[in-house]
């Protein structure tokens, strides 16, 4: 298998075959990422893709792998008739898959017709990771998302239709405080709308290389303190009316809020209330993401 730059995966997918389909991210503008800036995003060749297949098939044997994740950072955006080749492919060497997985943000999703993502359900293409980060309009455009509100809705159902899962991202923080409670109320409404089959969280954290990292360190970006943060998850929590997993499954997060909705979602809050209780000083600091944090 060949790889290139560091490949990045979703935790959940850290026991899956990774098969790096696309290099980098075609969008490669938003803020706060800074996951493929070294990269100049290219979709790969099928025929080598293929090899790459064929050559994990002979490493771990036919029988041995159940998942796998294509990576980069937005694969759905390959043709959607070479995708359904390399899906074949996988689907011939491994007999024993129980889920193929990759990552695609809503401008891309929704790129493809719903017949598109029907057929790659139907060729073995399981779950979606989607960054949607915001719902929350003059928030998408200030970190440079380059979706929308209504896109990150129709992308989502457009999935869900074709009966494929979907793992919506929402970035807890990304607004500061100018922005907190509107980020919370319209990614609640995009959740809503979409109802995926998990939401999961991540806390915002300036990174180095990153132009919201620049914000920091200048003084123009205030990362929420822990509290501000919870008081943001809890406006959220409450108005979602879904039936999913709300997972907090991230070290960067001030507490692991998690539960199936909606019958947890009191417990949810009251865990919320219980960490809001507690002294600032029992969180991890808050800053850049740097060695000590
Ligand atoms: S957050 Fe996603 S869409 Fe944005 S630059 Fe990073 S990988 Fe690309």
């Amino acid at each position: 298998m060949r790889y290139e730059g560091i490949v990045y995966r979703p935790p959940s997918e850290g026991g899956s075959l990774i098969i790096q389909a696309t290099v980098g991210c075609p969008h490669n503008r938003c803020r706060f990422c800074n996951m493929y800036k070294n990269k100049r995003f290219r979709i790969r060749k099928v025929a080598e893709v293929l090899e790459d297949i064929d050559e994990a098939g002979r490493v771990y044997g036919g029988d041995n792998v159940r998942t796998v994740f294509l990576a980069d950072g937005n694969t759905a955006v390959m043709r959607t008739e070479h995708l359904l080749r390399i899906l074949g492919r996988l689907n011939e060497v491994f007999p024993r898959l129980e889920r193929i997985t990759s990552y695609c943000a809503s401008q891309y999703m929704d790129k493809k017709t719903e017949k598109e993502w029907a057929d790659l359900r139907a060729a073995g293409l399981s779950r979606i990771h989607c960054g949607m980060e915001s719902g929350h309009d003059p928030l998408l455009r200030k970190v440079c998302k380059g979706t929308s509100m209504e896109e990150q809705i129709r992308g989502g159902r457009a999935v869900r239709a074709a009966g494929i899962e979907l793992s919506m991202y929402y970035l807890a923080g990304l607004g500061g405080a100018e922005m907190s409670a509107s980020h919370a109320t319209d990614s609640a409404a995009v959740l809503n709308a979409v109802n995926p089959e998990f939401i999961r969280v991540r806390t915002f954290t300036p990174m180095p290389g990153t132009e919201l990292g620049e914000d920091f360190r200048a003084g123009r970006f205030v990362p929420l303190d822990a509290h501000s943060s919870l008081r943001e998850l809890r406006i959220l929590i409450e108005r979602l009316e879904g039936d999913g997993l709300f997972l907090s499954d991230h070290w960067l997060n001030f507490a692991d809020i998690s539960g199936r909705l909606p019958e947890d979602k009191e417990v949810m809050l009251k865990a919320v209330d219980q960490a809001l209780a507690l002294p600032g000083d029992q969180f991890r600091p808050v800053g850049m993401i740097t060695d000590s944090l």
